[in-house]
């Protein structure tokens, strides 16, 4: 994990903390299958990055050899292609894919620190400190508004029989 990966991780984790309001996960795929032909895998929280911990995420989920390395990305972490990938961008197992792939994208990925692609029909949708404070302005106005608006009924009433012999 690089260190702005890292940072925007634990900026992210500690918003939604302090905000109470997680994230979400929004659209829908496009089936570009982009996303199969240049993986990052996260394993046991870390992104892969030695080959020996790829050897054993492939002892412990066997499902998972599907996946072939490929090389580096510029921060030094594996990539993977997947040989389930149909030429058609399809995938050929799509009953067995693993739960890496039916998450996807999953929130974890957000809270790591990770990204999606520009082109994914998915995107994260999270509250910033801007709209939160907005958000609590507003409702205060509506609060208000509700108020005052009981406040001139209250004073608009005709007392009842029952209010002025109590
Ligand atoms: S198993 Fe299927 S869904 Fe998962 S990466 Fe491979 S082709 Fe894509
Ligand atoms: S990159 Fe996004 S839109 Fe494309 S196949 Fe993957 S999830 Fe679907």
């Amino acid at each position: 994990m690089t260190s702005l990966q890292l940072f925007t991780g634990l900026f992210r984790r500690f918003r939604a903390k302090v905000l109470g309001s997680p994230v979400r996960v929004v659209g829908q795929c496009r089936m570009c299958g982009s996303c199969c032909a240049d993986i990052l895998i996260l394993y046991k929280g870390k992104w892969l990055r030695r080959k020996r911990d790829c050897e054993a995420m492939v002892r412990e989920l066997p499902g998972y050899s599907r996946f072939e390395c490929v090389g580096r990305n510029p921060d030094g972490f594996l990539t993977f292609t997947c040989r389930s990938l149909g030429e058609d961008k399809f995938c050929t197992s799509y009953e067995e894919r693993p739960s890496l792939c039916r998450n996807y994208p999953s929130k974890s990925l957000y809270y790591q620190g990770g990204w999606l692609r520009p082109d994914c029909g998915y995107s994260f949708r999270a509250e910033t400190f801007r709209q939160a404070i907005r958000r609590l302005l507003t409702g205060r106005d509506d609060f208000s508004k509700v108020l005052e608006e009981q406040l001139r009924k209250g004073g608009d009433k005709e007392p009842s029989k029952k209010d002025t012999e109590s």
